[in-house]
């Protein structure tokens, strides 16, 4: 078994926060020996963003040189507040749009090449006319879009009307947008779980994610465990072997040989103000959990 988290690209979400910035972020990830890791631009709950030449990213890239990270499985976490699901609200609608193409230009910049994306709730419009503000979104932010970034469409819960509930659903958005070239997706393991999808069937949702969408759009994996059984719809993320998920089936995403190329990484909850994410790592990349892990962190 590869158990070594820099190739099987593992680690988890990380911070940016100054005065060290994304220096501070490489260092973080480092701390959990970590194989990846992924970031927001900026606070997730607003669009307020540092300008980039103030965020110490030369410094941040020397440092995953220096440390053999590979960059090209870095993820940026697009703000989550941004829903482009919904035209009718135009003022949220035109603001998302600048937004994502700001921070395309942003992940071009840290030399990232994948935006994770929150497809965003229709609000009672329909999951038709969410599809539609999305294609359309997308087709006027990527149609000049001369950078090698990927927006990486999550799969999500099904919290109120969130869109990207099902496979179906990101394949569509997939193959209508004008530039298929600009989009893949992100698969989250808590959320299809809370969408109801049987995420111990590890084979099962992999072929019909293959069926459906194609692997080969599979640009990020989030591995979280689930506060919630299957199809409860609620998106709270549990730490690794305290949720309806389970070790043994998070451990099999881990090392799955179709997944191997595919950066994977946790969200879990910090416990008692504790970033959980380092033992996470080591018992996911060993494939051996140790009960009641989180009481000796
Ligand atoms: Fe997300
Ligand atoms: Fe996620
Ligand atoms: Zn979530």
């Amino acid at each position: 078994m590869n158990n070594d988290p820099k190739s099987l690209f593992l680690g988890s979400h990380c911070g940016l926060s100054g005065p060290e910035y994304y220096l501070g972020t490489v260092k973080e990830a480092l701390s959990y020996n970590s194989g990846s890791f992924m970031f927001y631009t900026g606070a997730p709950q607003n669009t307020k963003r540092t300008p980039l030449n103030q965020l110490r990213i030369e410094e941040g890239r020397a440092l995953i040189k220096e440390a053999g990270l590979d960059e090209s499985k870095i993820v940026i976490h697009c703000a989550y507040i941004i829903n482009l699901a919904n035209k009718e609200n135009t003022d949220i609608y035109e603001l998302g749009k600048r937004f994502l193409s700001q921070e395309i230009k942003r992940a071009a910049a840290f030399h990232v090449k994948s935006i994770v994306f929150h497809p965003g709730s229709h609000l009672k419009h329909g999951v038709e006319y969410g599809l539609e503000s999305l294609i359309e979104a997308f087709d006027e932010v990527l149609q000049n879009d001369d950078t090698d970034v990927k927006i990486a469409v999550e799969t999500m819960a099904g919290k109120g009307s969130e869109m990207g509930t099902d496979f179906s659903q990101i394949a569509y958005l997939l193959t209508h947008v004008k530039r298929k070239d600009k989009l893949g997706v992100c698969l989250d393991t808590c959320h299809i779980n809370d969408a109801g999808y049987d995420v111990n069937d590890v084979d099962g949702v992999l072929s019909e994610f293959d069926k459906i969408i194609g692997l080969n759009n599979l640009l990020v994996l989030h591995v979280n465990d689930s506060k919630n059984p299957i199809g409860a719809h609620k998106d709270r993320h549990e730490n690794i072997g305290y949720g309806h998920i389970g070790f043994q089936t998070l451990s099999k995403y881990i090392h799955h040989p179709l997944l191997v190329n595919v950066p994977k990484i946790l969200e879990t909850p910090y416990f008692e103000g504790k970033a959980p994410y380092k033992k996470e790592i080591e018992m996911l990349s060993s494939g051996v959990f140790e009960p009641d892990w989180r009481d000796h962190l």
